[in-house]
């Protein structure tokens, strides 16, 4: 055997740059459209609404269940103002299945409590619930807005978003000074700031009245009065998330990566958005789900775990009279969350040759879960063979790999969810640095690839 062949035997993880150099500026002009979705989109709320514009914008029309659907035909629906569902009818019958491409737009956050308002020592705070996986010390002393939707006495809804204009105030949680924190510094990670530390300051002047008690406090009710037309009594009928203040930015000289809050997972939601809305007259139906709830186990009625994405597909096979349990069969879905990526300040958290690293394209993970697999959906072999191949044929650089060590840890996604439906399910995602931090980073070629790889999948016809 020659020296070449021999060479050949061997699987090489290499990155974009030296693969297909040519799609890096590609990959940048692709990565301005992905900023101002993270921009516009801090919330779920957010995101599903800035992505129904988007879809309207390309002629996509309200699903009217029992309506009929021809080929090429572009339809949404949208679950509850948290989650788009977004399909192109194909030329095949859905009896022969779907190509769904799946991710979330829900992030971890800090939500407002149901009676948050308080006051101590003359400052006014807001009390928080955290939302989804954080490390709670990362939270105190960046700046910090407040995104939501409060209803009034009367039903009539007001909508908060305070904290992302230049002109507008931010708002902070305190941490202790150096000098005084010798014994918190002693405590384990985890637990030198409590949940119940996590409260955001929101003023310090008092009403003029000096007869009142609670004068900051007032102060606050009064100027939310004044603004929203609200009452303390109000923030129960609310959903008021707390996120980081900062903007979507280039990061490092070159320009590579992008830091921005809640990549996890808008960075495969736009990607798989912008392959759907690119698909024209597919073989197989097409459907992208972008889901709520999956920070927090996928439970609830805007989560992969209830039945809403499955009604939406069980309702287009009605349309076209096709028995859906054939098509779920029939089916295929990548489904599309972030994955950690090698940080060779941490390598002891990894297993280099099973690690994904950023810059080295979209990764593809067989399972996920923890332990012995546990809560996991393994997929195929046969479904693993089908999406590498595709990949390949379509000169996408990818990637696999597993978490982190094997005893670490681990964490799951909505795979299992689509799985336990019948639909064969693999996952893919996005390599983050500082997953689930305030500020995450990601490498602007792999989003590319990610977007490519929802490409080949809507536009295969195999
Ligand atoms: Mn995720
Ligand atoms: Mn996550």
């Amino acid at each position: 055997m020659d020296k070449e062949t021999l060479k050949n035997l061997l699987y090489k993880n290499e990155s974009v740059a030296d693969l297909a150099p040519e799609t890096m500026a590609q990959a940048d002009a692709f990565c301005e459209g992905y900023k101002k979705f993270l921009d516009n989109g801090k919330t779920e709320r957010e995101a599903c609404a800035y992505s129904e514009g988007l879809l309207k914008a390309a002629g996509y029309r309200p699903f009217v269940p029992g309506e009929a659907l021809r080929p090429g035909d572009k339809i949404y629906w949208i679950n509850r103002k948290k989650c788009v569902l977004a399909a192109t009818i194909g030329k095949k019958s859905m009896a022969e299945g779907f190509h769904l491409n799946i991710a979330h737009i829900d992030a971890p956050r800090l939500d407002l409590r149901p009676v948050p308002l308080y006051e101590s020592s003359d400052l006014a705070f807001l009390r928080t619930h955290y939302y989804g996986g954080i490390r709670k010390y990362q939270w105190p002393t960046i700046p910090l807005a407040l995104h939501g939707v409060i209803y009034r006495a009367d039903g009539s809804c007001v909508e908060i978003n305070i904290g992302e204009k230049d002109e507008d105030p931010v708002f902070c949680i305190t941490d202790l000074l150096p000098h005084l924190g010798a014994k918190q510094g002693e405590k384990k990670l985890n637990d030198a700031i409590p949940g119940e530390n996590l409260n955001v300051l929101v003023a310090s002047r008092p009403v003029e009245d000096k007869e009142l008690e609670n004068r900051v406090k007032l102060n606050v009710l009064k100027m939310l009065y004044e603004a929203y037309g609200i009452a303390e009594k109000d923030f129960i009928n609310a959903e008021i998330e707390v996120v980081p203040a900062f903007k979507a930015r280039d990061i490092g000289l070159d320009r590579a990566m992008i830091g921005s809050y809640g990549h996890d997972d808008r960075v495969d939601a736009y990607p798989a958005l912008m392959a759907e809305i690119e698909t024209k007259d597919p073989a197989y139906t097409t459907v992208c789900v972008l889901t709520d709830k999956e920070e927090t186990g996928s439970d609830g009625v805007t989560g992969l775990n209830s039945m809403y994405t499955f009604h939406f597909l069980q309702q287009l096979c009605a349309a076209q009279g096709v028995d859906y349990i054939t098509a779920f069969q029939a089916s295929k879905c990548l489904s599309a969350d972030v994955t950690a990526a090698y940080d060779p300040n941490f390598a002891d958290a990894f297993e280099p040759s099973n690690s994904t690293y950023a810059g080295r394209g979209i990764a593809v993970y067989k399972y996920t879960g923890a332990r012995g697999k546990s809560s996991t959906n393994d997929a195929p072999a046969e479904l693993v063979s089908y999406l590498t191949r595709l990949m390949d044929r379509n000169q996408i650089v990818w990637q696999i790999g597993e978490l982190g060590k094997i005893d670490l840890g681990g964490g799951g996604t909505v795979a299992k969810y689509v799985a336990n439906q019948d639909i064969d399910t693999i996952d893919i995602g996005v390599p983050v640095l500082a997953m689930h931090a305030p500020y995450e980073i990601v490498s602007k070629v792999d989003v590319y690839m990610a977007y490519r790889t929802f490409k080949a999948f809507c536009e295969d016809a195999e």
